[in-house]
């Protein structure tokens, strides 16, 4: 079968000039031309409609094969050509008409380099991309020229930005091999017996709360201790010297705004490999660190809390606990357990966001109330337990000096600057001890959750199945809303999304119900597969996820049931 041109694709979209929008239908399907294959996979139903689908395949962009020799490299380069196409589609969307018409629009990554569907590139060298149209109308008729002019010329202009003669070629090279340095310092972590890794000169602080980037002027270089540098080898870096926060139970103290949080986010962040020139290429984390805090409110569905929290007031099963309005500390617990669930090796944790109670109980207080009168067991008293079994801690601490007591490592920050402080803590402890009884009875693993699949339900209406993400930090699930801002390191909506069509997928496939083991399975299909796998149609707008964040979305879904265990 040979496709149409997309000269005869401008050809029909003149022929339509002044008919009602539907007509625009008719377009759907595929055209070729030199090099370049055009799909329009989704008409939109009318111009204020979400825009259409649109695929463009390039059998042969003419990428140099450094840029495609292992999968990795297929994918930081697949996000770099995604930041290209996004960069000259905001030069060459041209509005015409009403509504969206004329705009071009591909998924905007933020600083992280990551498997997206919105841009992929294979290895013999064909490039794909997936990206939307508003198709041009007066009023509700169809602009049949302007739509030729775009399709047939606009388009096919800017899609020759993933050519590899216009490509930037130095830049790309820049950028994959920041990323195969990023994961080679990430691969050295474990055998190194590191958590995390954080080189000289990293600049760490964002331009805001809300602006990823980095901030530019002002920021302070990071210097890492004598006492805890540690010298990476990076395949184009070479030597890589800087802090090694070891396995165990880490503590970065310091006073208020010394920067600590902001260390800590930049560990949350070093799961991912980040862009050239984000400032921290060379922050990394072992991958499956995870964020834990407080989120009060949220709800909590079959999760045994048991080593944290024991006999509640009403006699409320903790081994199995659910709530639709956790407090602080069972919604800290639930999500220590989770990421228990999904298999974390580290636990990243922030003062800033904990609840106190559930990090620590003083001397006076257990003075107070008897241990009988307190159902929770604090952080305190199981972060050596978890550390022996293979779950270390790094904790921002400002208040709780009790902490020195478990604490292997302390790093200290003065005005961003970070120096260690073990040896001291050790001697203070010493010699001010902190009269607190230990109060950990033995921890027993918790209890798995299985899940009711049938419960992963995103029915709306007369739709089957139907999931928004109109913020990056809130999903509609069917009829349900799952406020995922407590989720740290969620960094893109597409993969929010990617993970409420996981569950979907999940509930038609898996063969797993055990939340551990589902998610596994999950990961594992993708890993095979592409992130696509977990849906039918095509589609630009999902991003890979890790197990962490699919066992974090689901926990938060109101109205999840699990089984009797
Ligand atoms: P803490 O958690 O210790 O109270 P934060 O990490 O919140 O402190 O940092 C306080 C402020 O200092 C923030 O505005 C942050 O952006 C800024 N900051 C952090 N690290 C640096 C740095 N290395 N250089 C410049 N500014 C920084
Ligand atoms: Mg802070």
């Amino acid at each position: 079968m040979t496709l149409p041109t997309l000269a005869q694709l401008a050809e029909r979209a003149r022929r339509l000039d002044g008919r009602g929008y539907k007509a625009y239908k008719s377009l759907a399907g595929g055209y070729a031309s030199e090099g370049l294959q055009l799909w329009i996979d989704h008409v939109q139903g009318d111009p204020f409609a979400a825009p259409s689908r649109l695929r463009a395949v390039l059998p042969d962009a003419g990428l140099p094969e450094w840029a495609r020799e292992t999968p990795a490299r297929c994918v930081a380069a697949a996000d770099f050509l995604n930041r290209a196409l996004r960069a000259r589609f905001g030069q060459a969307s041209s509005r015409r008409g009403s509504g969206r018409g004329g705009e071009l629009s591909v998924l905007v990554p933020g600083q992280q380099v990551l498997e997206r569907t919105s841009l992929v590139v294979f290895e013999d060298g064909e490039v794909e991309a997936r990206f939307t149209l508003g198709l041009p109308a007066r009023g509700r008729r169809v602009m049949g020229r302007a739509a030729a002019e775009l399709l047939s010329e606009d388009l096919p202009r800017a899609l020759g930005c993933l050519r590899g003669e216009e490509l930037d070629l130095p830049a790309l090279r820049r950028q994959l091999e920041t990323v195969d340095d990023a994961q080679a310092l990430r691969a050295q972590l474990a055998p190194r017996g590191l958590v995390a890794f954080v080189a000289e000169g990293a600049l760490l602080p964002r331009r805001s709360g809300v602006d990823d980037r980095p901030l530019g002027e002002g920021a302070v270089p990071f210097a890492a201790p004598p006492e805890l540098r540690v010298t990476l080898r990076a395949p184009h870096a070479g030597e890589v010297p800087g802090l090694g926060i070891p396995a165990g139970v880490t503590l970065i103290v310091g006073g208020g705004f010394h920067g600590k949080s902001t260390l800590l986010r930049a560990l949350e962040r070093g799961v991912y490999d980040h862009v050239p020139g984000d400032g921290r290429e060379r922050v990394v984390t072992v991958a499956d660190a995870v964020k834990v805090r407080a989120e009060d409110g949220r709800a909590v569905t079959g999760v045994d809390i048991g080593g944290f929290i024991g006999d509640l007031p009403g006699g409320q099963d903790t081994r199995a606990f659910s709530s639709a309005n956790a407090s602080g500390s069972t919604s800290q617990a639930a999500a220590v357990i989770e990421a228990l669930e999904a298999e974390a090796t580290c636990l990243l944790i922030d003062e800033d966001t904990s609840a106190t109670n559930f990090m620590l109980r003083d001397a006076r207080m257990q003075a107070l109330i008897a241990r009988e009168h307190e159902p929770i067991t604090p952080y305190l008293d199981r972060a050596r337990g978890l550390a022996e079994r293979g779950v270390s801690t790094v904790l921002v601490v400002g208040g709780a000096g009790d902490y020195f007591d478990v604490a292997d490592t302390v790093i200290a920050l003065e005005a961003y600057a970070p120096r260690c402080a073990t040896e001291a803590a050790r001697r203070i402890a010493a010699e001010l001890p902190s009269q607190r009884q230990a109060e950990a009875h033995p921890w027993e693993p918790p209890r798995p959750r299985r899940l009711d699949l049938s419960s992963l339900d995103a029915r709306k209406g007369r739709r089957e199945a139907s999931v928004k993400v109109p913020a990056p930090d809130r999903c509609l699930f069917g009829a349900r809303e799952v406020a995922l801002a407590a989720v740290e390191q969620l960094v893109e909506p597409a993969q929010v999304r990617a993970i409420a069509r996981a569950l979907l997928w999940a509930r038609e496939h898996a063969a797993e119900r055990e939340v551990s083991a589902l998610a596994r399975e999950v990961l594992s299909a993708i890993e095979d597969e592409g992130v696509e796998v977990v849906q039918d149609w095509l589609s630009g707008d999902l991003a890979r996820f890790r197990r962490a964040e699919l066992v974090a979305f689901l926990s938060r879904l109101r109205g999840l049931r699990v089984e009797p265990g």
